[in-house]
């Protein structure tokens, strides 16, 4: 196999060889260049202690550059029809593993604990399936494995929704969530002229490194994370309306008043307004108010 697995003349002929058929329901947009996916690979921080989860790895492109920092690449690919193809364009690699299975249906941690157990570092690294870029993201942040840092091609406006600042549009429950396990970083744009086939979007690459304590304090975290999605759910409502709404019964109405007092929160704020501690107190203090 020639040195550039995403040399685009390259996967032409692997895609003509096999006479593989994109699928878009399942995200199958790859790239064929090499110099951003030598980028992706270089702003990963990978060495030879560094043990890789990759998702979706299609023919293979950036597997093969992460193969070459890497001790040991793990690549989750559903798709049945590309594990032949990966077989022929990375068998000259002795330390990847292709698992053909859902990366949500699969386990991190028996991952990290049956094929990465002696590296001191685990990073994520993949060009995502954008169909699935939060589900996914959400699912290694939230499962609490042993991944040191996460960083991947995903949508441009996926990108800068996690990375928003309070007060604006693009900031909603998925920052919120993303930002209470991670810190989260745009390490640069991708156009979209360098896949094939071409997305109608345009791509960045986001750095998320995992926190290893959490910034705030939260008594219950599956409480915190329905209240900041209740909070988001109607945005043009206040935060209090939507707490109403979907979580707290009418009758306990006067309560709420009289704890958005107690903490000093103007009632007629919208959720967008609330920073990661806000969502904290008032979490902890709807707790109580709750049981
Ligand atoms: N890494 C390749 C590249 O950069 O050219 C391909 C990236 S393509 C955007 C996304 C890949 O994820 C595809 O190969 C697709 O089959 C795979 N995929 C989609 N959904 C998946 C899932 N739930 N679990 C694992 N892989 C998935």
């Amino acid at each position: 196999m020639e040195k550039n697995i995403s040399n685009k003349t390259m996967t032409q002929s692997v895609i003509k060889k096999y006479n593989f058929a994109f699928k878009k329901s399942l995200g199958q947009n790859f790239l064929v260049d090499p110099n951003i996916l030598d980028k992706i690979a270089d702003s990963a921080d990978i060495n030879d202690s560094t043990g890789v989860i990759e998702i979706g790895p299609g023919i293979g492109a950036l597997t093969q550059k992460l193969a070459e920092r890497a001790g040991k690449v793990v690549a989750i690919e559903i798709d049945q029809r590309l594990i032949p193809i990966l077989n022929e364009t990375l068998a000259e690699y002795q330390n990847i593993k292709v698992i053909n299975a859902d990366v949500l249906k699969t386990s991190i941690d028996s991952i990290i604990k049956n094929e990465l157990s002696g590296f001191s570092s685990i990073k994520v690294v993949a060009n995502l399936p954008y169909y699935v870029t939060s589900p996914i993201l959400i699912k290694i942040l939230t499962e609490k494995t042993k991944v040191d840092s996460i960083t991947v091609m995903i949508q441009k406006e996926v990108a800068e929704r996690i990375t928003a600042k309070p007060g604006g549009k693009d900031y909603g429950s998925l920052t919120v969530l993303v930002n209470y396990y991670a810190e989260a970083n745009i390490i640069f744009s991708v156009p979209s002229t360098v896949f094939i086939p071409k997305p109608n979007v345009d791509s960045a690459v986001i750095q998320l490194k995992v926190r290893k304590n959490p910034p705030i304090k939260i008594v219950d975290e599956e409480f915190f994370f329905k209240v900041v999605r209740v909070a988001f759910q109607h945005r043009r409502k206040t935060l209090f309306n939507n707490l109403i709404h979907g979580l707290i019964e009418k009758g306990k109405k006067q309560q709420l008043e009289q704890l958005f007092s107690e903490i000093n929160i103007d009632p007629k704020r919208r959720a967008e307004t609330f920073n990661l501690d806000e969502f904290a107190i008032l979490t902890n203090y709807l707790e109580k108010l709750l049981n």
